[in-house]
């Protein structure tokens, strides 16, 4: 495994290409080398051969011819044997001169010397006495050492004298032959040695940045867009270096933008006023924002995973029809610990469609309608209060027009007595109508308060003047107590005049006979200002003091009513004192007496809000 890997580097296969080629290069090239210069060098001996044979013959022949006529042998002989010598310039080669009778008569061969006058039974020479010139070729003798061998007659005209042989070895050559071998397979041997290192450095400019590539490769893949390939040159490889920080900047961009658009969506997601839940094909849910788990108040659970029917506790039944998208809105009621509703949650759901797979999940958008639905029953119970408390004066009227239309209105005394009912039930009505367009301009915001410097303790002492008259029919006595120093403060006047004004009527209104009201200023702190107001009346039930505040409101209606109320007036007390940042509270203990305080914020002059 590890050498098959060893094998699959580009750097070793390119190494090894260049070596196959130099080595097959350097082979073909050696063997037609060798070959030629074999053929050349043979051509060049067997030429030069052939020119000393030749020569040999010419100046041998003179000598040979003074033999056939009979001159002293030795002479002869020693003559030869010089001329022989003075004439062989090839190395290792022997030279026997023979005469037509075949008997040797000079060699250059020392070993051979003992030879010299007897007779040769070469078949070379017998055919060159012959006058046949013989050239064998290249032969090999029993040790394997190459030689050439020439056999040449003497003389001419038809007439053979003798005859030249001629055998020289062929080692010189062939060793010369080998030394070119050797020199050929060392240059073979350093240029294969310079193809590795050249082969290394140039497997290594192509694959250095396949690797640095490769590396940058990994890192992407690892999430690591910040590495660059190093690009070197402008090639085939420098642009492919060129084209993959492209492609990784590219990369790069596009997952950023990924991860702003999965950003956007999440923060979307997590800042919606509603809760959405996605869910796959099988309705497990996928993804929930934080909406919904408060909608659902499953804040502390991880609902990735949970049934969506489950979770909105529906039958399975139930929420197929809406996760296949043939209904898409449900109004669900959750239920608290009591088995009460608690919430009331408005579901739309919309299905995904995936192309070429239908649908593969759903998307639930979950609306809190519980306040909505709280303020939508208070409007309905207010338009029914208005219409019954109008209503009420209304019939009242009509049955006394009716009376003085039958004839009452004969009778001075009673037609009197029912005008002023008719009056008073007018009266009331308008009273009515006034506070209702009163918290009308409060609830659309348009009331606009116009501030002055005020003193209170003024105000309380008017107001406890406006109400002397009421007071004393009751006996009922005032007291107002003002702790420490009181600064003025920046009040809408009238509207403080009406909270004021609608606190100490009820004070008198709910206190009977011989009772008292105590009217309070202090400061808590340097910022605000405490006013209170209490009664020793007949107070007020603990469980109707948390909706005291509701428009039309009251503990006991019949006697509200009698006593002309509208139902309207601490509500109206608390939307003034909303609207100067203030706050009311009321706190009442039956038979025993009732105190509504306010606190207001002082504001100093020049920072006044609205
Ligand atoms: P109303 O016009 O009926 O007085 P308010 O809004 O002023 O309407 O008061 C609502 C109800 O609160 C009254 O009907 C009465 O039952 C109760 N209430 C208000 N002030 C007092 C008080 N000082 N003592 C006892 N009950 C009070």
């Amino acid at each position: 495994m590890k050498e098959s890997r060893f094998f699959q580097s580009i750097q070793i296969r390119l190494i090894i290409i260049y070596v196959l080629l130099i080595l097959i290069a350097m082979q073909l090239i050696g063997v037609y080398f060798v070959k030629t210069l074999e053929n050349t060098f043979q051509k060049t001996f067997s030429q030069s051969l052939n020119n000393q044979v030749d020569l040999l013959t010419k100046f041998v022949e003179p000598y040979l011819e003074l033999n056939q006529e009979g001159k002293s042998e030795g002479k002869i002989q020693e003559e030869l044997d010089g001329v022989v010598k003075n004439l062989n310039t090839i190395s290792k080669a022997e030279i026997q001169i023979i005469d037509s009778n075949g008997i040797m008569m000079s060699t250059t061969s020392i070993k051979n010397r003992s030879l010299v006058g007897q007779k040769t039974t070469q078949t070379e020479v017998s055919r060159a006495l012959q006058g046949i010139k013989v050239d064998a070729g290249t032969m090999v003798d029993s040790t394997g050492a190459r030689y050439r061998v020439i056999a040449m007659p003497i003389g001419g005209g038809g007439k053979v004298l003798g005859a030249v042989y001629m055998i020289a070895s062929m080692e010189d050559l062939y060793d010369r032959i080998k030394d070119i071998n050797r020199i050929l397979v060392s240059g073979t041997l350093i240029a294969l040695g310079l193809t590795v290192l050249l082969g290394v450095i140039l497997a290594h400019t192509i694959t250095n940045p396949i690797k640095d590539i490769t590396k940058q490769a990994k890192a992407i893949a690892e999430g690591d867009f910040n590495r660059q390939v190093n690009v070197v040159s402008h090639d085939e490889i420098g642009q492919l270096s060129l084209a993959f920080n492209h492609m990784t900047n590219r990369l790069k961009e596009a997952l950023s933008q990924n991860e702003e658009e999965k950003e956007k969506l999440s923060s979307i997601l997590s800042n919606m006023s509603d809760g959405v839940i996605a869910t796959d094909d099988k309705g497990k849910i996928i993804v929930v924002n934080a909406r919904s788990k408060q909608i659902l108040r499953k804040q502390e659970q991880d609902m990735i995973g949970l049934d969506i029917a489950e979770v909105l506790e529906m039958s399975m039944g139930q929420i197929g029809k809406y996760v296949l998208g043939d209904e898409n809105n449900v109004l669900i009621q959750l239920m608290d610990d009591h088995q009460e509703v608690s919430k009331q949650i408005q579901v739309t759901f919309t299905p995904i469609h995936r192309r070429g797979k239908g649908i593969t999940g759903t998307i639930a958008v979950l609306h809190d309608v519980t306040e909505q639905e709280k303020m939508e029953r208070s409007r309905r119970e207010f338009v029914a209060n208005v219409s019954h408390e109008l209503r009420t004066p209304l019939t009242t009227i009509k049955s006394y027009l009716e009376a003085l239309d039958d004839g009452a209105i004969e009778d001075p005394t009673l037609s009197r007595k029912f005008v002023a009912v008719a009056r008073n039930e007018t009266e009331r009505m308008i009273r009515l109508v006034t506070d209702l367009l009163h918290l009308s301009r409060f609830d659309s915001q348009q009331a606009v308060l116009s501030k002055e410097q005020t003193n209170i303790v003024d105000m309380l002492e008017e107001v406890a003047d406006r109400f002397s008259f009421q007071l004393q029919k009751k006996s009922i006595d005032i007291l107002i107590l003002t702790e420490g120093e009181i600064p003025s403060l920046m009040l809408d006047r009238d509207q403080i005049d009406q909270v004021l004004d609608n606190l100490v009527s009820n004070a008198i209104k709910y206190t009977p006979e011989g009772g008292k009201i105590e009217i309070r200023t202090e400061m808590p702190d340097k910022e605000h200002l405490l006013v209170s107001i209490s009664d020793t009346g007949i107070g007020i039930p603990k469980k109707d003091l948390e909706r005291i505040f509701d428009r039309f409101y009251r503990v006991d209606k019949a006697r509200s009513r009698n006593m002309g109320g509208t139902g309207l007036g601490l509500s109206i007390a608390r939307e003034i004192i909303k609207a100067h940042n203030g706050v009311i509270d009321i706190a009442s203990e039956v038979n025993r007496g009732t105190t509504i305080s306010f606190i207001l914020p002082v504001q100093r002059e020049g920072s006044e809000g609205k």
